[in-house]
């Protein structure tokens, strides 16, 4: 039995189990997250793309290459299940939050964002992240997913397209919106009919509740958005961040809610309706700390976002550096009372992550997801700080795995949700191989030594630019 053992960091390239090529990873612990259950000095056989067995080192490797695992940690690759391709996560990419078209047009930032879309792949790459849920965007959303699908140094992709909403964003709409204002059930039917014919993953509904759109004057388009979208094999997610619009929601029908609750503690009975209902819930706690903190220059990125987060895109973090007569008022205010910005960070907090442990510990499926690409939510390393706030928030390390890995294959759902999300026979082969044990410490979960996608073995230091 011919065995050739070779380092994946020191090769520096990638290494595939081509066709009938079987790789081996020998002598590592493999980590389960879905099941809580490791397996030490294990050899998990890759054919191809797929995990053909997983034994024992004990047991001999069974011909093809192998890479020594000793000592490192193999888990399924991570998911982020609520990001945005269409946003850079840079100061100028909701000019309907802070318009500041003044400084860069709207139209440049699309531009830059277009070409991009490579860069951000590579950065969930490197993160570990090998799936990840574009939870609404233009039509252009879809042209991504077919591009990812057609790279190997990419996630894999699942999109919905255009946001259903009950409240319009002009600002974003340069001719191919990514939020749509929809007045009547009937109008929803048509555009799910229309998104439809691009095979959503999922069809996103944004149920914006204030003074002038109260929960209920918006429900019937939630009801047949819903209906309309099953009717197709389509689930629907939606962004409802009160208990009463989630309430409302998961009782119409939603299958994933793409927001914690931030207005109140969640009650037995809504915890219950999820339950029974089935609904993931994607908590996205960093995106509730993050524009604020950008606009009141208290930005608090992790060392895994300022080393593999675009450069550029954190370059244009700093406000201070936007000249004063041209800073937006709501930026200006949280400059001048940094203090005040904190507090309301916190007291979202306060609710949100005892809503996250109270649902977690009554057996709610959690995915974890960033909502990364608004304005200082990093893609792919948000992640990380992502896991931190479900730390704070009462998870076991265990419990974030899991939410990053089989609850995110749930999420994502479809042939490729089925065939991800653990290290088991029959699975893809979209791994993240750790240097230390990350149910130790989640701090550990960033500590990378190689990922795997498709089969395909990238040292980790070798996937950014
Ligand atoms: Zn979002």
């Amino acid at each position: 039995m011919k065995t050739l053992l070779i380092s994946a960091v020191c090769i520096g390239t990638a290494i595939a189990a081509a066709n009938g090529d079987k790789l081996s990873l020998v002598g590592g612990t493999v980590i389960n997250p879905a099941n809580g259950k490791t397996i030490p000095n294990a050899i998990v056989t890759i054919d191809g793309d797929t995990i053909q067995d997983i034994g024992t080192a004990s047991e001999a490797a069974s011909g093809g290459r192998s890479i020594d695992c000793k000592g490192k940690f193999i888990l399924p690759g991570y998911f982020d299940t609520h990001v945005h391709f269409f946003q850079s996560a840079d100061l100028f990419t909701r000019p309907d939050g802070v318009d500041l078209n003044a400084i860069r047009p709207y139209r440049d930032e699309v531009a830059w964002v277009k070409s991009h879309v490579d860069d951000v792949f590579l950065r969930y790459l490197r993160c570990g992240i090998t799936s990840v849920v574009d939870v609404g965007g233009p039509f252009w959303n879809f042209e991504v997913r077919k591009h990812a699908n057609e790279t190997a140094k990419a996630p894999r992709v699942a999109v919905a397209g255009p946001l259903i909403s009950s409240v319009s964003r002009e600002k974003l709409d340069l001719g191919d919106p990514p939020i749509v204002k929809i007045d009547t059930p009937d109008q929803a039917r048509e555009f799910v009919r229309k998104l439809a014919g691009q095979k959503p993953d999922l069809v996103k509904i944004w149920y914006i509740v204030d003074n002038d759109h109260p929960v209920d004057s918006f429900r019937p388009i939630v009801r047949a958005t819903i209906e309309e979208s099953h009717s197709h094999g389509i689930r629907v997610a939606v962004h409802a961040t009160e208990l009463e619009t989630a309430r409302a929601a998961v009782e119409e029908g939603a299958d994933v809610l793409v927001h914690s609750v931030v207005d109140k503690e969640v009650d037995e009975p809504f915890v219950r309706l999820l339950k029974d209902k089935k609904t993931i819930l994607c908590p996205t706690l960093v995106v509730f700390e993050r524009y604020g903190r950008v606009f009141a220059n208290k930005l608090n990125l992790t060392p895994e976002e300022k080393a593999w987060g675009n450069p550029e895109v954190i370059g244009t973090l700093d406000v201070t550096k936007i000249p004063s007569d041209k800073l937006p008022d709501r930026i200006k205010s949280a400059l001048a009372d940094p203090a005040k910005t904190l507090d309301t960070i916190k007291t979202t907090y306060d609710v949100a992550l005892k809503n996250l442990k109270k649902l977690e510990d009554n057996g709610v499926t959690i995915a974890a997801g960033t909502d990364a690409g608004n304005i200082g939510t990093i893609h792919g390393p948000a992640l990380f700080r992502e896991f931190q706030l479900m730390k704070e928030a009462g998870l076991t390390p265990m419990q974030i795995l899991q939410c990053a890995t089989a609850n995110g294959a749930r999420l994502f759902g479809g042939d490729i949700g089925a065939r991800t999300g653990s290290i088991e026979k029959g699975k893809l082969a979209d791994i993240v191989i750790l240097n230390s044990n990350p149910a130790d410490d989640i701090g550990h979960a960033s500590d990378i030594d190689s990922v795997i996608k498709n089969g395909i073995v990238y040292p980790a230091k070798s996937i950014l630019p």
